[in-house]
């Protein structure tokens, strides 16, 4: 089914922030527009489609981020939901390279582009563009027949310094993600997420306690690395992130020097005032027993914005911290493109159709299989997985559970 469209759709969006520039027209007859489209609802000519084996544009014969091995793949960055082993050629961000051969081989057929490179497949313009997400993340910008398609992948629109902050790309037609997209999900600054976490380091160190924060190994665990006032305390890293901080410093992002637990320059009092970076998989492991009997543990992640989430982790500290957009962002980023026309891919799908919809654009679902990944938090936990329960409008949501 075709909804009308209103010839601009931006004008229902009478945004807080306007960031992004845009001109509002005084007409707010755009709003009336708003349908959630079936999900079905594809055209004849569009440069996207979701089939079985994931995002397919026909013209260029390729596909973006799929989950079933193909033969020509556009990878948006290394997380393993987007970047699955099995395809015949892959191409990708150059600094992408090092971790897709890490974590796919080293023999992978891989073309690589720098941000901004143009390539021609069969017509179609491709190139690349910064996401903000983890290195060298991007946004694939497809152009075939005068029109203009951009699939987000993951993205975050806050700069955090350890990759090439998110670029908006004007289109007509945008793919994004939705991983946070509730109201409830609203980051605080790089600057306050810090402070928090240094005094809580700094706290422990000061009372002879390790400080065990757990982030997943790419991205995350980086961030963390770049962000912390590195003088409290020696950092030590866990064997699953080490190699990719080695990625991340030959890629010219500032990292501290960090030690592996093994380290003999690393005594008892050491470890007793260390900062501890390891993957959520190492809790209760047996590595954990040399930061001594009693180490307090943190857990970064933007679900640390939900107590329930919090509490089953079992951590002493939630610190909310995501690499993707929260609501403000995502909402930001879409206006940002000037798109009419929006697939929303993962997370809280229906909740953004309708939102997008009520803004006047012309939104609907995507079917895919990201955010089962393992080592990103593109994994929903259980009770924002449980989507019923939520109504449907954002504007019926509560504001804020946690300071109610
Ligand atoms: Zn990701
Ligand atoms: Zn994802």
């Amino acid at each position: 089914m075709v909804v009308p469209v209103d010839p601009d759709p931006r004008a229902a969006s009478a945004d807080a922030t306007g960031a992004d520039g845009l001109a509002h027209r005084a007409g707010q007859d755009a709003a009336q527009v708003g349908h959630a489209g079936p999900a079905g609802g594809q055209e004849q000519g569009d440069l996207v489609i979701a089939g079985p084996e994931g995002l397919y544009c026909p013209p260029g014969d390729f596909y973006i981020d799929p989950w079933r091995p193909v033969d020509r793949a556009v990878i948006t960055h290394g997380h393993s939901d987007h970047a699955r082993p099995g395809h015949a050629h892959y191409l990708a961000h150059q600094a992408s390279a090092p971790i897709l051969r890490r974590r796919l081989g080293e023999d992978i057929t891989l073309q690589m582009l720098a941000y901004g490179e143009i390539v021609e497949h069969r017509g179609v313009r491709v190139s690349l563009h910064p996401a903000g997400h983890v290195l060298g993340s991007a946004q694939v910008r497809l152009e075939h027949g005068g029109r203009v398609w951009v699939a987000s992948g993951d993205y975050k629109l806050e700069a955090d310094g350890t990759c090439d902050p998110f670029e908006p790309v004007r289109c007509d037609t945008f793919i994004t993600e939705s991983t946070f997209g509730l109201p409830i999900y609203r980051w605080p600054s790089q600057a306050a997420l810090f402070a928090e976490i240094d005094a809580w380091w700094r706290r422990n160190a000061e009372a002879g306690r390790a400080s065990v924060l757990y982030a997943y190994a790419l991205g995350k665990a980086q961030r963390l690395l770049h962000g912390v006032d590195a003088s409290i305390g020696p950092i030590v890293a866990h064997g699953a992130v080490e190699p990719l901080n080695a990625v991340y410093r030959a890629a010219g992002v500032a990292l501290p020097s960090t030690f592996l637990a093994t380290d003999p320059a690393l005594d008892k009092a050491a470890l007793a005032r260390a900062l501890v970076i390891a993957p959520p998989s190492a809790a209760r492991s047996t590595w954990l027993r040399r930061f001594g009997a009693d180490p307090a543990d943190a857990f970064a992640s933007g679900w640390m914005r939900l107590r329930g989430t919090r509490r089953r982790r079992g951590v002493d500290r939630g610190f909310v911290m995501s690499d993707h957009a929260d609501w403000p962002g995502l909402q930001a980023a879409i206006r940002g493109t000037g798109a009419e026309r929006v697939f929303v891919t993962h997370g809280s799908v229906p909740v953004m159709v309708r939102w997008l919809s009520e803004q006047g654009l012309r939104a609907q679902a995507f079917a895919t299989e990201y955010g089962e990944e393992d080592d990103g938090e593109g994994r929903a936990e259980a009770d924002v997985r449980a989507e019923p329960r939520l109504p449907t409008s954002p504007s019926a949501l509560p504001d804020d559970p946690e300071t109610a």
